[in-house]
């Protein structure tokens, strides 16, 4: 869970395991609680392609971040597939997100831009 809402108004996000949806339960009963604006729900670990038959397994499921997203009206920002890049690239200081060919990169990329439209208003946006 990632929540940078008291020294950074602009952030609030809040990042969820597949494997961890009980904790990511209780932790949006307590930032609403808390008035925290959740700007969305992202499912990590959805699906690994499998460097064995080249196909996706679904290790821990897929898609229940999303219906739960819709369940309780909070956007459902993205599905990170399992990456093992994305830690060999953290690791050593290089983030999935700026690997341009890397599906988890993209939906990173794609979730931080969603993030960024719900949190930070558009000059002009609401016109066009
Ligand atoms: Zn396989």
């Amino acid at each position: 869970m990632l929540v940078l809402g008291d020294r950074l108004p602009v952030i609030k996000g809040q990042i969820v395991p597949g494997v961890a949806i009980d904790d990511a339960r209780r932790a949006v009963v307590t930032l609403r609680r808390l008035d925290v604006p959740i700007a969305g729900l992202i499912e990590d670990m959805t699906g690994f392609v499998c460097d064995g038959c080249g196909r996706e397994h679904n290790l821990f499921g897929r898609g229940g971040v999303k219906r739960w997203a819709r369940e309780i009206d909070i956007p459902f920002l993205a599905a990170v597939p399992f990456e093992p890049a994305a830690r060999t690239g953290g690791d050593g200081g290089r983030p999935i997100a700026l690997d341009l060919a890397s599906p988890a990169g993209r939906a990173l990329r794609n979730a931080a831009e969603a993030m960024h439209h719900h949190l930070v208003p558009t000059p002009g946006r609401a016109a066009s």
